[in-house]
């Protein structure tokens, strides 16, 4: 039987830190190597477990990443752009698995994260749960069969009122699988924001609307709109812990796994859907 997998949580006192660190020591076959926060934050030297409402599992929150990632086999990371282009880096040079679910990433983040997949085994997605990414299959297909001309797409989603980038990554996702099915750029074709007078919709376009409120995790809706007809695929998380679940689910998939970038399709075995 294989050791368990040794996992440092990065953003460790954050709502996915702290939710991540429960269901490791929840969960066999993984073990909470280190916890990482900022330096200077003031949970840095708490116990772990505590800080995530469980019996105290002997690990102390530290502000060094990379001491903590020298003898670890990966790191979750749910944390800033910023912050997981510098664990990249540190992932890379360890030579261990980087689970990254940080969204708001610009393209000078995803070349950097590029960069550290040479040596590092990347899994990174907007969405780690296994319903938004089945959600993203039904998407491309739904893209596909109804053609622009006559099928408006627009994207819905809702979350938390803390939550700091919009759209959301899962927003961008579900917006990407929608351009794929379609054959066109989701850059060239997205409208993120309506004000005033924007004139009549631009056809072919795959327009967002973002809602901030109250402690949602995160609501998702994808209408096509016809003449006379809607069909909206949606998806609701109700509890953290599902993109906490995905997350541990990605390391393990990536253990053993060559250096390289994949993305929670590949570790759902939904990557082949066409
Ligand atoms: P949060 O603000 O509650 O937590 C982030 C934590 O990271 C904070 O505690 C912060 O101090 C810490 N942090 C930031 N930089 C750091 C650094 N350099 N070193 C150590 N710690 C650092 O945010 P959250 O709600 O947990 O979400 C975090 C990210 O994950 C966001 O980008 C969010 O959109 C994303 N997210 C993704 C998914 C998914 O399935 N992909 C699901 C939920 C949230």
């Amino acid at each position: 039987m294989d050791t368990p997998m040794k996992l440092v949580v990065v953003g460790a006192a954050g709502r996915m830190g702290r939710t991540l660190i429960k269901l490791i020591s929840e969960t066999e076959g993984v073990v909470l190597h280190a916890a990482v926060e900022r330096a200077r934050s003031a949970f840095v030297g708490q116990d772990a477990g505590e800080l995530a409402g469980v019996p105290k599992l002997g690990v102390a929150l530290t502000d060094d990443p990379l001491a903590a990632f020298v003898h670890a086999d990966g790191v979750i990371d749910f944390t800033t752009p910023a912050s997981t282009v510098e664990f990249a880096a540190l992932a890379a040079q360890a030579r261990i698995v980087h689970v990254i679910g940080t969204t708001g990433c610009l393209p000078e983040h995803e070349e950097k994260i590029d960069a550290a997949a040479r040596h590092a085994r990347v899994v990174k997605s907007g969405n780690m749960s296994l319903g938004v990414n089945l959600l993203s299959v039904l998407i491309k297909q739904a893209a596909r069969a109804l053609e622009a001309s006559g099928w408006d797409i627009e994207v819905l989603e809702m979350h938390h009122k803390h939550k700091v980038d919009a759209p959301s990554g899962t927003a961008l996702l579900l917006g990407e699988a929608a351009a794929e099915g379609r054959d066109i750029s989701l850059a060239n074709h997205s409208v993120r924001v309506r004000d005033g007078h924007t004139g009549p919709r631009e056809e072919g376009s795959i327009g967002f609307a973002t809602l901030r409120g109250g402690s949602v995790i995160g609501e998702h809706q994808v209408l096509f709109a016809s003449e006379g007809e809607t069909v909206t695929l949606s998806h609701s998380a109700t509890d953290r812990s599902l993109f906490a679940r995905g997350a541990l689910k990605a390391a393990t998939w990536a253990r053993d796994k060559k250096p390289g970038r994949y993305t929670m399709l590949d570790v759902l075995g939904l990557n082949s859907t066409p």
